[in-house]
């Protein structure tokens, strides 16, 4: 009999008083401010002072997380209930009283309680009664939601920073959890502590990051503990996806992914991106033209079978790991086949405390999304849009805009405008602290002919110029480059008589 089972039978004065259940909608909350599934409510009276009762509620099959709101009344007269929650099996643990909400799933849980499993049948929520007066009652109200979208997309519900704004990041980092390593206190290398991971990330300022371990979801336990503590940067969920034919990212899921892609017969790249999107997440090609082979296995993306390349968000265009790989000639071949996947980078760092100058340390490069707000969704949404320049410098204050208008029409980075031929568009470069910088603007890849670069002095500067459009697909976009012709910035396009996305 396991310890949880015989504790239950000793406790005493298990009483269930006036429990109502409600089941209020089916299994799909969007967020903790959607309706609940289930609200249990009842009334704790004094004669229950110092006692232990149970709340049972069913849980349905296919959920995989579970999240509870509790309050209750009778604060103000000291009165204490603690919290505890139990599946049909086991218990999975107890905040007492210093946690009013949290969430259990396959993958991860609000400290105090344990990850796993999701059995459907007899819940029971475990309330304890450390202290009620003898007059007193009090109202406790409880609701539950399974499957909470905000929760499965990242540890904060709510935004960790409200309004528009360029926010700064690092896609593609591994830490203990795969093959991240660092020096231990001895002196000796040691798997990598996901905490130094994101307290080397607060350090360069960035505002998010995504953990993408090499296929497994155990780290989200993890971020999940410490998103609270880094309350002003964004953890994504996130994995890569590694093939025997190629990496890719997935960001913002929680829930089990099936990676085990083979050549024929079974699970392809595709089934894995779909599984991916209709769990609300994105994916990102990674370093495509790095070396393959025996030199570095499965890192070169040559799948098996011709994958569904429309299916993919982004390609990471700049990686840091071996020295700002770029893959830029892989996501032109997609561009010039009219997709449009939105360049982003990451550092594959591998070693959370590297310092600047290290292939692969933190922020080199960081990729700047414009989003609505610092939120998990609001990211991948800035990221979908396009809306998106990497810096391969780490800085806090570059900035890279284009814009492109004709008569009744703008466009920004990663939007698409349909130009007839022979039409004329003013194009605006907006470009912040590149000092001694050339600014090129490339028209499907190429410098544009016959224009120079344009050089940024290094404040605030806005160069504006003019193209002429025949008719056809192009995509536009920016480099900065110092005066060695190092790049610095690298803008996602504005498309041109694209098809919509
Ligand atoms: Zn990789
Ligand atoms: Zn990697």
């Amino acid at each position: 009999m396991d310890l949880f089972r015989a504790s239950l039978q000793h406790v005493h004065n298990v009483s269930v008083l006036l429990v109502f259940l409600c089941l209020v909608s089916s299994a799909h909350a969007q967020s903790n401010s959607s309706a609940p599934d289930l609200v249990l409510a009842g009334q704790v009276t004094g004669s229950q002072d110092k006692t232990h009762f149970e709340v049972p509620f069913e849980v349905p099959a296919n959920v995989h997380r579970i999240s509870v709101d509790f309050d209750y009344t009778g604060k103000d007269e000291k009165t204490v209930l603690n919290l505890g929650i139990a599946d049909p099996e086991r218990f999975r643990g107890t905040s007492g009283g210093n946690k009013s909400h949290f969430t259990i799933s396959e993958t991860d849980a609000t400290p105090s309680y344990l990850p796993g499993l999701i059995p459907r049948g007899q819940w029971k929520l475990l309330i304890a009664v450390p202290n009620i007066r003898p007059q007193s009652s009090s109202a406790y109200h409880a609701e539950i939601r399974f499957n909470a979208r905000a929760e499965d997309r990242g540890f904060s519900v709510a935004p960790l920073a409200e309004g528009t704004h360029w926010y700064r990041g690092d896609l593609h980092m591994h830490t203990a959890h795969s093959d991240g390593s660092c020096m231990s206190q001895s002196g000796k290398r040691a798997p990598c502590p996901v905490f130094l991971t994101a307290q080397k990330a607060a350090e360069r300022g960035l505002d998010f990051i995504a953990i993408t371990d090499h296929n497994t979801d155990s780290h989200y336990d993890e971020m999940r503990e410490l998103q609270p503590y880094f309350d002003r940067l964004l953890l994504i969920p996130g994995r890569e996806i590694t093939t025997f034919w190629g990496h890719f990212n997935i960001f913002g899921v929680t829930q089990f992914i099936d990676y085990r892609v083979v050549e024929r017969g079974g699970l392809s790249v595709d089934d894995v991106v779909k599984d991916v999107v209709a769990k609300g997440g994105i994916a990102s090609v990674n370093h495509a033209d790095s070396p393959g082979g025996e030199v570095c296995m499965g890192c070169a993306w040559e799948p098996p079978v011709p994958v569904n390349m429309s299916e993919f968000t982004g390609i990471e265009v700049i990686n840091g790991g071996r020295l700002m790989l770029s893959s830029a000639d892989v996501w032109e071949k997609q561009l010039r086949a009219g997709l449009r996947l939105t360049a982003i980078g990451g550092s594959d760092n591998h070693n959370a405390p590297a310092d600047a100058a290290q292939a692969g340390a933190i922020g080199y490069p960081t990729t700047v999304v414009d989003a609505r707000e610092l939120s998990v969704t609001a990211i991948l949404d800035g990221i979908r849009a396009g809306h998106v320049f990497i810096d391969l410098t780490a800085s806090h204050d570059k900035l890279l805009e284009l814009d492109v208008r004709d008569g009744s029409s703008e466009a920004r980075m990663g939007d698409s405008l349909a130009i007839r031929s022979g039409e004329v568009v003013k194009i605006e470069l907006h470009v912040v602290a590149c000092p001694q910088a050339a600014v090129h603007l490339l028209v499907d890849g190429k410098d544009r002919e016959p224009s120079a670069p344009m050089p940024a002095a290094g404040g605030d500067e806005t160069l504006k110029t003019t193209w002429t459009s025949d008719g056809g697909r192009h995509w536009i976009r920016a480099e900065v480059r110092d005066s060695a012709g190092k790049l610095l910035l690298l803008g996602n396009p504005v498309y041109i008589n694209f098809a919509a996305r």
